[in-house]
């Protein structure tokens, strides 16, 4: 396996700022030192609730936000460094897919303007040759060459995600990052979308970094996952070792809201008490203390480093908790 994307003590602070002078008052520490690597041909997820930073993330590593702190390095070159025109080079391997695709497409264009203008960006194809290549791109999709002429409003949310698809794939990516890319639409539109970027990522060899807050979606993609909580991931691991013998408490709170296909397989259920606090001023220690059940006085003081254990842990599966141990072994209990 390649590393294809590393990121390294990524930080990601916002100014707030206020007065009568605009004068910075403090810090949204929106992310604040992430680490992780995505491995060629891989799905790497990132998981969290709203704010918890994973959008902020993708976003930094496109340098669409300027990142606060940190390394980045996309195959092997270390993309901070890179001027802005470097960057946009750049975007011919790093492709993002959001929510909505047409929110950033002009909706006075078609289909056929919308692709030819990604490519010609990038240099894709001499303008004669994109004709096919279009063509091509709508039927891997699965929407048909006969749409091109088409205009955005004149697709269903399901049919323009599948343009958002074909755009990012028209400049021949290497990584995409897929923000919350199918959040918006049905269940069933939800599935074939999934689909149908699984098939591309075996044809094309395509890596993906998907970020989601739905547990279902992630569960039927991912290869790894990433659950962050604050600015900070808690646990990362394979997926069948998340989903069957989650360590963080905060993951095991994610996991007993998702239905499950064997009730009987429902284990443990935590309450979470509160809301999840500002990432102005978030909790010393554990950020997690202020809701977690089995929070002790070294929870506030002490920052849980990521970091695996003897006890029932996969290679390569990491949760930032102080007592991993104590809590897998039922030494300590919720108290509520
Ligand atoms: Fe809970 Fe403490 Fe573990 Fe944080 S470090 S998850 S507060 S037990
Ligand atoms: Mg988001």
């Amino acid at each position: 396996t390649t590393e294809l994307l590393k990121v390294s003590n990524l930080k990601q602070y916002f100014p707030i700022k206020g007065g009568i002078l605009g004068r910075k008052i403090n810090d949204v520490k929106a992310v604040d030192d992430v680490s992780f690597y995505v491995n060629a041909g891989e799905t790497l997820s990132i998981v969290g609730e709203s704010g918890c930073g994973k959008s902020t993330t993708g976003r930094a590593i496109l340098r669409l936000d300027e990142p606060t702190s940190g390394e980045i390095s996309f195959n092997g070159k270390d993309l901070l460094a890179l001027n802005k025109r470097e960057m946009r080079k750049m975007r011919k391997d790093l492709q993002i897919i959001f929510q909505d695709p047409y929110a950033s497409i002009n909706p006075r264009q078609t289909v056929r303007q919308v692709l030819n203008e990604a490519m010609e960006i990038q240099n894709v194809l001499p303008k004669e040759k994109r004709e096919d290549r279009m063509m091509e791109l709508m039927e891997t999709v699965g929407l048909g060459a006969h749409q091109l002429d088409r205009f955005p409003h004149e697709f269903s949310g399901g049919q323009r995600q599948r343009i958002g698809i074909a755009r990012a794939l028209s400049v021949d990516p290497k990584l995409i990052i897929c923000d919350e890319s199918v959040s918006a639409l049905d269940v069933s539109i939800q599935a074939q979308v999934l689909n149908l970027l699984k098939k591309l990522q075996r044809e094309l060899d395509l890596t993906y970094l998907f970020i989601a807050h739905d547990l279902g979606v992630v569960r039927h993609i991912s290869d790894r996952v990433i659950v962050m909580y604050l600015g900070k991931i808690v646990e990362i691991a394979d997926k069948k070792s998340l989903f069957d013998n989650p360590k963080h408490p905060y993951t095991k709170t994610l996991l007993s809201a998702i239905p499950v296909p064997d009730p009987t397989k429902k284990k443990d259920q935590i309450i979470l008490k509160g809301d999840v606090p500002s990432p102005i001023d978030p909790p010393t220690g554990c950020r997690f203390h202020t809701r977690c059940p089995f929070a002790t006085d070294k929870c506030k003081e002490e920052i849980p480093e990521l970091r695996t254990s003897e006890i029932n842990m996969a290679a390569g599966h990491q949760a930032a908790c102080h007592y991993i141990e104590e809590i897998e072994s039922g030494e300590m209990t919720p108290n509520y």
